[in-house]
């Protein structure tokens, strides 16, 4: 009798060059038997039995970069015939259990031959190996091989094909592996459509030298670039692009570049971070004397930096060498288009020309957005390119019986897919307002589906009726005869941070949870609350008390108006103080407007109390030119400080079971602290995490409950979350990182909703 062993391998392994290191492995090992990709994972068969505990060990320390493993078993058999030899088997691969790997950075292998003028693959912008190159982005359906994917236009060449077959070579099953007899090839267009260009790339880097701008196809949309360090450039930027003050992200062309932008303290985390295979844009503090255009980031202290990260991206910025201006090319509000032809008619007007290729985008993947923490640790700003289409698993008890689609939110929108128990949240999707990204959102639906071969039989709506992806949801729900399943806004949140945390199915929190505005029970406007939650139900156990919305969405691009509306409720004879600077504002038909309850709903919004601090404090423009402005800068003023005069508490008021924070008494007396506008901001930041520590805590020692969760858009300001630390010292606190704790995670969180009410 042959006693052989069978391996079950599972977590991210199919489609990065596994298998030919596991026959690598076996070779080593003298083993006999075989390799294949099944619906489960990666199963190996070997004979003779090797010493498992250090074949497993070799297997988990040198699995090839890209892969993911999270679990390994084995089991015995007697195997009658085995192979004489070790052979990898072709998959048979259903799709339904697959994880597909997110896009990865180009590896130090590929980057060395587009740089060595020996190589066949010298200046070749779509070279590629199983440790690096697209995955997400080009997969079109499942199982991952080169017929399925965007490459499948380009049949391989005999060497390519050679190296494809070579379970020695890194290009060993390479999918989306091209050169330059058989790959994609570039093109350059300008409005000069007569003129022949033979080097794309040449030409596209002459007019960069220019000072021009240029489109610049990517791996999931298109971006706008120029030079940075060209004051007029960017004049002309901002001038077409009708960008008044939103800041540019720069991708950066070596770690010398680094050095001359980002604070010396910051400078080893934020090579550490970009270097990553994800390759994500991240907001680093900005050196005083960074040698750039001063309208690449106006009066902001961060700079968002990216490293090239494809060849293409490597080739230009080496060639350029000085940091460019790299925007995403999305018009405001409409979804950014994906085909060349399109982009052209549309953008080029805008640009000197486009540098594109022959190779088509299936799915949108924006840019992935990070910052650091006051422990200069990652936090996940957006959460796209690299990172999707990566998983998160839920706690065993909420294993769900049928696949669930969660929908999202209406701003900053992802969805979730839910199967057993692994959540797959997609890439983001932004702002459903406009028609364009509703169709674009809903086509990602259908794309995301087909690809894991899922047939929702719930769909997860956030409650608010007059939300799109609440009315698209309800419509898919219909046409895939799924069941509907309501959840409200801020329970979303705290679950999703909950969900990452890996917070049991039987754990009670407390969360507060900060953000814009999400609609709570009996159509109340939420967005600064104190929550008491499981998965399963929560109770509202207080906040901010509520305010007029004066001119309801106009609140949320003109911050005085807030500053109005809590100083009508809450600062007796405020019109004796009304800031200087906003007298020309037309405060008193909107006062006569707010007191006859037109068009201004009541709300408890944190996002729009932080509007009124900027306003008053002077830090923010009369109307805002992006979202988040005001909190962002107030933020930064905040973080001037080196010294305080004093410190403030923010007060509860008891009503019934609930305690709500005293914003008479705050207001009082942050008015009359004698301190500078940066300690004003401060002190602002502070008294807010002290009155809602103080309220959580309160709650939490009641009901003895040990975790605290924090989340809502607000609590992207890290000076926020750093003094709720503080004051929260004595618990567990949960906060989300590898996730964005604003409304790009919230899918996550309605998943694991939608899955605990259905297993009641
Ligand atoms: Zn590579
Ligand atoms: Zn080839
Ligand atoms: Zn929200």
């Amino acid at each position: 009798m042959n006693q052989a062993v069978a391996i079950r391998i599972q977590g991210t392994i199919q489609g990065v060059g596994f298998r030919p290191f596991i026959w690598q492995l076996a070779k080593r090992y003298q083993l006999c038997g075989d390799v294949c990709n099944d619906g489960s994972g990666v199963l190996i068969r070997a004979y003779p039995i090797p010493d498992l505990q250090r074949f497993t060990q070799d297997l988990r320390m040198h699995a090839p970069p890209l892969s993911d493993v999270q679990n390994v078993g084995w089991q015995f058999f007697h195997w009658h015939q085995p192979p004489p030899n070790f052979s990898i088997r072709a998959s048979c691969l259903d799709g339904s259990q697959t994880a597909i790997a997110p896009d990865a950075a180009t590896c130090p292998e590929c980057l060395a031959e587009i740089f060595s003028p020996t190589s066949h693959r010298y200046r070749y912008p779509f070279t590629t190996c199983t440790h690096c190159g697209p995955r997400f982005s080009v997969i079109e359906a499942l199982p991952y091989d080169r017929e399925r994917t965007t490459l499948h236009e380009f049949p391989l060449c005999s060497d390519c094909l050679s190296e494809y077959h070579s379970p020695d070579n890194r290009r060993f099953h390479a999918e989306s592996t091209a050169c330059p007899d058989c790959g994609p090839k570039l093109i350059w267009l300008d409005h000069s459509p007569h003129v022949r260009h033979l080097d794309p790339l040449a030409t596209a880097l002459a007019t960069l030298q220019e000072g021009k701008i240029i489109l610049l196809k990517g791996l999931g949309g298109f971006h706008l670039v120029c030079d940075a360090t060209n004051e007029q450039t960017l004049a002309t930027l901002r001038q077409r692009k009708q960008r008044v003050s939103k800041p540019f992200a720069l991708m950066v062309p070596n770690h010398q570049w680094l050095a001359k932008l980002v604070v010396p303290e910051q400078l080893a985390v934020a090579h550490r971070l970009l270097s990553s295979s994800a390759a994500p844009i991240g907001l680093f503090r900005r050196r005083i004397d960074a040698p750039i255009a001063s309208l690449v980031a106006p009066r902001l202290d961060e700079l968002g930096l990216i490293y090239p990260s494809n060849p293409l991206h490597h080739l230009i910025a080496r060639e350029f060498n000085r940091p460019l201006v790299l925007t995403s090319a999305n018009q405001s509000a409409l979804a950014p288009m994906l085909d060349d032809e399109h982009v052209w008619e549309t953008l080029g007007p805008l640009v000197d020309g486009m540098l594109g290729h022959n190779r088509k985008i299936v799915t949108r993947v924006d840019d992935s957005l990070l910052r650091l923490d006051h422990q200069q640790q990652a936090v996940l700003l957006r959460r796209s390119r690299g990172y999707v289409p990566q998983s998160s698993l839920m706690d065993e008890v909420l294993m769900l019986a049928a696949p669930l689609l969660a929908m999202g939110a209406d701003l900053k929108n992802t969805f979730a897919l839910a199967r057993n128990r692994e959540v797959i949240l997609s890439a983001h999707f932004g702002d459903l307002t406009s028609l364009s990204v509703q169709n674009q959102y809903q086509q990602a639906i259908e794309h995301y589906l087909k690809l894991y071969q899922l047939h929702p039989e719930h769909i997860v709506i956030d409650a608010h009726p007059g939300y799109y992806s609440h009315q698209i949801g309800r419509m898919l729900a219909e046409q895939l005869n799924a069941q509907v399943v309501k959840v409200y806004h801020h329970h979303a949140h705290v679950a999703a941070a909950m969900v990452e945390a890996q917070v049991k199915a039987n754990q009670q929190v407390v969360g507060i949870c900060l953000d814009g505005l999400g609609m709570g029970p009996n159509g109340t406007w939420w967005g600064g609350e104190c929550l008491v939650a499981d998965y399963q139900s929560f109770e509202h156990v207080g906040g901010l008390p509520a305010v007029a919305l004066p001119g309801a969405n106009l609140a949320a691009r003109q911050p005085w108006r807030n500053l109005l509306a809590q100083w009508l409720a809450f600062v007796p004879n405020w019109s004796e103080r009304w800031p200087n600077d906003l007298a020309d504002c037309p405060v008193q038909p909107l006062s006569a407007a707010i007191a006859r309850q037109v068009n201004s709903p009541l709300a408890s919004s944190a996002g729009r109390l932080f509007d009124a601090v900027a306003a008053y404090l002077g830090c923010s423009p009369r109307v805002l030119d992006y979202e988040g402005q005001a909190a962002i800068s107030l933020e930064q003023l905040a973080m001037q400080v080196s010294s305080l005069p004093t410190s403030l508490t923010m007060a509860l008021v008891p009503c019934g079971d609930q305690y709500y924070l005293d914003m008479t008494d705050f207001w009082q007396q942050w008015l009359s602290v004698k301190g500078s506008r940066a300690q004003k901001a401060w002190l602002f930041h502070d008294a807010l995490a002290n009155g809602f520590a103080q309220l959580a805590l309160k709650v939490a020692d009641a009901r003895r409950i040990e975790t605290i969760v924090l989340c809502g858009g607000v609590m992207n300001n890290l000076l926020l979350r750093s003094r709720f630390e503080y004051y929260l010292k004595s618990k567990r606190v949960i906060c989300a990182r590898q996730y964005p704790c604003g409304d790009g995670g919230l899918a996550l969180g309605q998943a694991a909703i939608g899955a605990a009410q259905l297993q009641i």
